[in-house]
Parts: structure tokens; C-alpha cells; sequence
């Protein structure tokens, strides 16, 4: 959590995370990806918390399904990438590389990450140590490509592994578990990634949740950034699309 600013997951669907992200300072609170209204209006209700800023990463509808509807409710502006304009419902504030979104005082960033989607962005609150990154990472995993070359998201998890090790990264998904397994079966050998395996199975047989995981703990255990090259990294991603 940063300075003021308090981060709260709202589940969805079976596996999805809808992020509140509420600025104590000013009031100010933004929803990051809402694929559905009904959990996050009654979660920012319950808070007391009024939503005007919706934040998209990209345009699929397990992270746009709730825009209109959480607009209609409390007049909230729609946040997303330029490069997905037309895909992502509402669209009001269209972002590109090396734009800011403001939360109260908080400034993040705007990166475009594509490979999930060739429009992907990150939003990157550097002062914060937090990062909201959709798709794009997720804990031991990296989303699959739907758009983009293996090259793309190569580059795009590069970059988000460059951020300081201790930053927060929010991804939208709970697929640790998955990808522990699959991570554990690509580099058998790896101890830290065998330790984390054993830690994500408790967390999980315990109903708890394993996000927001941190670019430290990503950069020793996530199989896709120990991919020594482009080659090896696009020949892993294969593999994952078919493991189970
Ligand atoms: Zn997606």
C-alpha cells in the first residue's frame, strides 16, 4: 500500500481481481479493470467510497464488462488505452505511452505493455511502489498471447521487471497456483521456485489470495523472466498454453 492510498481486491467471476483504489488525502477513488458493476459498486458502497475514475488495461470484457454500468452509477470517467478506442465500452480518456492518471496527489505512469493484447497498458505509481499490470504479469505466469509476438510481450514483462523489487504488482487474475506448477515442471531444479510452489499450495488450500506479488519475488520465481532468451521464452509460453 502506498503513502494514503489503499488498494482492495474485489473478486469476480471465478478467478478475477477488480482492484478499489482509494486516496485517503483527497477521496478520490478509481477501479481498475471492472469486468462486472455489481460487486464493485456494493463494495465501494459499503466503504462509503464514490468511484470516478475507471481504469482499463485492456479491452477484453472480464476487465470492461462494468464500465457502462458503473459510469450510469456514479457518473465515473472511463480510462484506457488509444490503441484499443473502440473496444474498450465508454471510452472517455484515451492513454498512450508516457501519459500520467492522476488518483488525489498519486501520478502513475501509463506503459504500453503489449503481447496480451497489441493495446495492453500498465499503469505504474513509481512514488507508490505499485503497479497495476493487468494481463500482462501475473504471479509465476505472464497472460497468453492473444494479439501480440512473443518478442512484444518478451520486452513488455522485461520492462515491468526492471521496477525496484519491492514493488506491489496487482494483477487481475489468481492463477498461481497453475502457474507454480507449470513453473515447477519448466525449471524442476529451481529451489526458490519449488519453496514458493509448497507456500502457494497452503495459501491456496487455505482459501487465501496470492496477489499482489512483488517484481522481486517475480524476477527469482516467474518462469517466463528466467527465460535466458526471446526463443526459450516463446517455446515456454507454448508449453503453458497446453500444461495441465
Ligand atoms: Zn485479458
Amino acid at each position: 500500500m502506498g503513502k494514503g492510498l489503499e488498494i482492495v481486491a474485489v473478486p469476480a467471476f471465478s478467478d478475477n481481481y477488480l482492484w478499489l483504489v482509494h486516496d485517503h488525502d483527497s477521496g478520490e477513488t478509481a477501479v481498475v479493470d471492472p469486468g462486472d458493476p455489481a460487486p464493485v459498486l456494493e463494495e465501494a458502497e459499503r466503504r462509503g467510497w464514490t468511484i470516478t475514475k475507471i481504469l482499463n488495461t485492456h479491452w477484453h470484457p472480464d476487465h470492461t464488462g462494468g464500465n457502462l454500468a458503473i459510469k450510469d452509477a456514479s457518473g465515473a470517467t472511463i480510462i484506457g488505452p488509444e490503441g484499443e478506442n473502440g473496444r474498450v465500452p465508454g471510452l472517455d480518456v484515451a492513454l498512450n505511452e508516457g501519459d500520467r492518471v492522476s488518483i488525489g496527489a498519486h501520478q502513475a505512469e501509463v506503459w504500453e505493455v503489449p503481447g496480451h493484447t497489441l493495446g495492453h497498458i500498465a499503469y505504474v505509481f513509481r512514488d507508490e511502489g505499485v503497479a497495476f499490470v493487468g494481463d500482462t504479469m501475473f504471479a509465476m505466469g505472464c497472460g497468453r498471447l492473444f494479439e501480440g509476438t512473443a518478442d512484444q510481450m518478451h520486452h513488455s514483462l522485461g520492462r515491468i521487471a526492471g521496477l525496484p523489487d519491492a514493488t506491489k504488482l496487482y494483477c487481475a487474475h489468481e492463477y498461481t497456483l497453475s502457474n507454480a506448477r507449470f513453473a515447477a515442471h519448466a525449471f524442476p531444479e529451481n529451489k526458490e521456485i519449488a519453496d514458493r510452489l509448497r507456500h502457494v499450495e497452503l495459501e491456496r488450500s487455505n482459501a487465501r489470495s496470492t496477489v499482489p506479488t512483488t517484481v522481486g519475488d517475480e524476477r527469482a520465481t516467474n518462469p517466463f523472466l528466467l527465460a535466458r532468451d526471446v526463443e526459450q521464452f516463446a517455446d515456454l509460453r507454448a508449453k503453458k498454453d497446453n500444461f495441465r
